[in-house]
């Protein structure tokens, strides 16, 4: 029968070897947290009266330990994407590039010329660092870069069109995933929307009608998610452009993605490009950083000068400002863009112009180290709220299991976790989504639990 009198106190446990190592890897008042804790557990059950093993100082350290390492290991994780899905927006959307990592973590290390202009030793701009590049790439008088691309659009409307019209087709009035609303975020600008057309179908007419009215904006909000198919019309960007253009009001285009590649040459549909919205004559663009651009969550605004440092001056502008490190990633991946080296460099650029022999080589690779699984072809996708629809062809690693459910979730219980996925009974690894550097550890995971 154990009694209170066996429980060792804090003092002499903190006395004993592993109480010093487990001081020296997690600071003194959190291991004096954990003991005290287990201590409290073990006090507990003896008078509760359960007969515990005699809790020996080893054994209520040992319960101390898992405790620290269960309250200092970070929820946020790196993981093994072999869903095939490339910008998985649940899986953190765009890995960045080597040069995009060296540049954040360079800015983030110590300190930089971030508002400081070393020419003058004046204070300066957060924003010219981007704004310059963002220029020279697009040709748009001026830019800048706030948090995301939800940031974008209500930044610009709040400085562009408070208490004022702004006129949109109903049917993009889209929903871009978690419950968020385009239309939501817009109204919280104080913008007053007026919904113009039908669900399937607009007409110029319906947008020349609406600006009979004074008006502050029309929009354009890309439809990143979603597919209309059948009875549907809509107008032209360059049209609606024009109409707008007549009315003396600025045309905004929220891209959604921001594309500088033509995703056509690789085999899929064609994602409206920056290069095209500002030709077609949008006035203010805004798009996402982490989408199909590439990089780090970031929201991008570029167009007409004028409006440009409205949007600049508003408020609004410092509370969704970008920090240091997005603003060095951000610039770091638009260079890859000017240096005409993006599809070589940029991790989703990669994967999606990957030829389906170059992924079927490597799940061959998989299958030999593994010594089972088939190569069977299937289909990988953009995601992100880009090219809805749009499949790339693939191959892919399929391993028949007894149960593929309890397999996926024992795969996302190994570190790094693997999401993998299940389509008729098999479950199926996309290595056009998997890192090659990561390949290593999804073997590891793999034989692991074609072990168990
Ligand atoms: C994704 C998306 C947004 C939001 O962009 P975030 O960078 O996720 O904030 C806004 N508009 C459209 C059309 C989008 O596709």
């Amino acid at each position: 029968m154990t009694d209170f009198r066996s429980i060792p106190s804090v003092e002499q446990l903190l006395q004993t070897r592993l109480a010093e190592e487990l001081i020296a890897a997690f600071g003194r008042p959190l291991t004096l947290k954990a003991i005290r804790s287990v201590l409290d557990e073990v006090r507990a059950s003896v008078s509760n009266g359960v007969d515990l093993t005699r809790p020996d100082r080893a054994g209520i350290l040992e319960r101390a330990s898992v405790l620290l390492d269960d309250w200092t290991t970070p929820t946020l994780l790196p993981l093994i994407n072999a869903s095939g899905v490339i910008l998985h927006t649940n899986l953190g959307r765009a890995p960045l590039s080597a040069a995009t990592l060296r540049a954040m973590q360079e800015v983030g290390r110590g300190y930089s010329n971030l508002e400081f202009d070393l020419g003058t030793g004046k204070r300066g701009s957060r924003l010219i660092h981007a704004e310059t590049i963002l220029k020279q790439l697009t040709g748009a008088q001026a830019a800048l870069v706030v948090n995301n691309n939800a940031a974008a659009v209500l930044l610009t409307l709040a400085a562009l069109a408070n208490r004022r019209r702004v006129i949109i087709a109903r049917s993009q009035l889209v929903e871009i995933g978690g419950g968020f609303r385009v239309p939501d975020v817009m109204k919280q600008s104080g913008a007053r929307l007026v919904e113009v057309g039908t669900t399937n179908r607009i007409h110029l007419s319906d947008y020349e009608q609406a600006l009979a009215e004074p008006a502050a904006l029309v929009m354009h909000v890309h439809r990143s998610n979603f597919k209309m198919l059948g009875f549907t019309e809509e107008p032209e960007l360059k049209e609606i452009a024009i109409v707008s253009h007549r009315a003396g009001v600025p045309f905004v285009d929220d891209l959604g993605s921001g594309a500088f590649l033509d995703t056509a040459k690789y085999g899929i549909a064609h994602e409206p490009t920056i290069h095209e919205s500002l030709v077609t004559g949008a006035d203010i663009l805004c798009f996402s950083g982490d989408k199909l651009l590439g990089g780090p969550q970031a929201g991008i605004i570029l167009g007409r000068a004028d409006l440009i440092a409205k949007i600049k001056k508003h408020p609004l502008a410092r509370a969704v400002r970008a920090d240091k490190v997005c603003l060095a990633g951000i610039t770091a991946t638009l260079l890859h863009y000017l240096k005409d080296e993006a599809e070589r460099e940029i991790p989703i650029w990669r994967m999606i112009a990957a030829t389906p022999e170059q992924v079927k080589a490597r799940a061959e690779g998989w299958v030999k180290e593994l010594g089972q699984g088939e190569i069977v072809a299937g289909e990988a996708t953009v995601g992100g709220g880009s090219l809805p629809g749009e499949n790339i062809p693939t191959f892919l690693l399929s391993l028949s299991v007894r149960s593929p459910d309890k397999f996926l979730e024992k795969l996302r219980n190994q570190q790094p976790p693997i999401i993998a996925r299940t389509e008729n009974d098999r479950v199926l690894l996309d290595p056009r989504t998997v890192l090659p550097e990561q390949e290593g550890a999804l073997l590891v995971g793999l034989h692991n639990v074609l072990k168990i």
